[in-house]
């Protein structure tokens, strides 16, 4: 059947725009200006980012698989005790769906790949806000809960999603109409290397606040309310995994020390989504694992689960979030299609003359 599908052909690093360039990737780009069914075509044809839509799409099914469980079988919509952790699921299913999307369509043109990497960050900043409602209710040390730092922690994430997204937003191409317009073509008003180092701020930041019970609870606690149990071993995992991520995410390796070696397997952004995923995992299970076992004690010492701090939370870093990719997107969306399209026209020509092997 594939056999009568006309695949789209695939470029090299100097036949795509800037924008479109990852670093120590060589071959394996898809048109700059692809159209959406070249796009879900992709899907089944080896190009640089075949293995990264995959590597989101197919865990998005499991966490959607989970959620769906777990709501069916605690009745979460009658237990307001599992509120946080179906929030956390949620989140899970949304942070991969969003970056498969994101994959998938980023190469239709210069300013659909800048609104489709504003979803994905709005979704990751959700997911941290996920993980950090689903650890104030479940994961803190008996000797922190109620603390004051335990009160202000989810209204404190809820305000770190709006500087991550804003952020990671920001480091694309600068504030919208201010710094950057329809006029985007040519157009970089970050340098990729500060554009790249405040994204890593914007996701580590976050990240790194979210944990700040975990770190304490598993790595500098001693003695009694430290709530050391065997879910550590699990936190641990998810803990190794997490930096994993970042490290990869940060450093591009193994392709940087082979540029074009790895521009279709094994590249440092399909090891990033995989230790991404598998991290995701372990903190699931971590979660899960201390809402059950702890449940009694925290139903009795810790602050109630309330709307507010549950789902309510969730909701408003939605509406939140949504407003700054839209804010962010304006003036990309503004912008006169044929402009772009002009731009692009010559490409295919130009590339079957220069790449007769794609
Ligand atoms: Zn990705």
């Amino acid at each position: 059947m594939f056999s009568l599908i006309k695949l789209p052909r695939v470029f090299t690093i100097n036949q795509v725009p800037k924008v479109f360039h990852e670093d120590g990737i060589v071959s394996g780009y898809r048109h700059p200006h692809s159209s959406a069914t070249d796009c879900i075509l992709s899907l089944f044809q080896l190009t640089n980012e075949t293995l990264n839509i995959w590597t989101h799409f197919l865990p998005t099914w499991y966490f959607l698989w989970k959620t769906g469980t777990v709501v069916l079988m605690l009745i979460a919509w009658q237990d307001f005790f599992t509120w946080p952790l179906v929030i956390f699921l949620l989140s899970c299913c949304i942070y991969p769906l969003a970056s498969s999307c994101a994959h998938t369509f980023s190469s239709m043109s210069e300013r659909a790949r800048h609104i489709c990497f504003f979803f994905d960050y709005g979704a990751l900043s959700f997911y941290s806000l996920g993980s950090a409602i689903s650890y104030s209710a479940y994961v803190f040390p008996d000797e922190w809960v109620n603390s004051l730092f335990h009160q202000c922690y989810v209204p404190m994430a809820v305000l770190n999603t709006v500087v991550c997204t804003g952020l990671a937003c920001y480091s694309r191409l600068g504030l919208p109409f201010l710094q950057y317009n329809h006029d985007i073509v040519n157009r970089l008003p970050v340098s990729p290397k500060l554009s790249k180092y405040l994204r890593v701020v914007a996701f580590a930041y976050p990240y790194l606040f979210d944990n700040i019970p975990l770190f304490y609870r598993v790595f500098l606690c001693v003695g009694e309310g430290c709530a050391d149990n065997d879910t550590n071993i699990l936190h641990c995992k998810h803990i190794t995994l997490a930096f994993l991520t970042g490290f990869l995410f940060a450093t591009h390796l193994p392709e940087r020390l082979a540029p074009g070696s790895f521009d279709y397997i094994g590249h440092s952004h399909q090891l990033f989504h995989v230790c991404g995923i598998l991290g995701t995992h372990f903190q699931m299970k971590a979660i899960e694992q201390d809402m059950m076992t702890r449940r009694p004690w925290l139903l009795q010492n810790s602050i109630p689960i309330t709307f507010s701090n549950s789902v309510g939370a969730g909701l408003l870093c939605v509406v939140v979030n949504l407003t700054i990719i839209l804010l962010f997107s304006l003036p990309l969306l503004s912008a006169p299609v044929f402009k772009e399209r002009k731009h692009y026209s010559g490409l295919k020509k130009v590339s079957a003359k220069s790449c007769p092997c794609c």
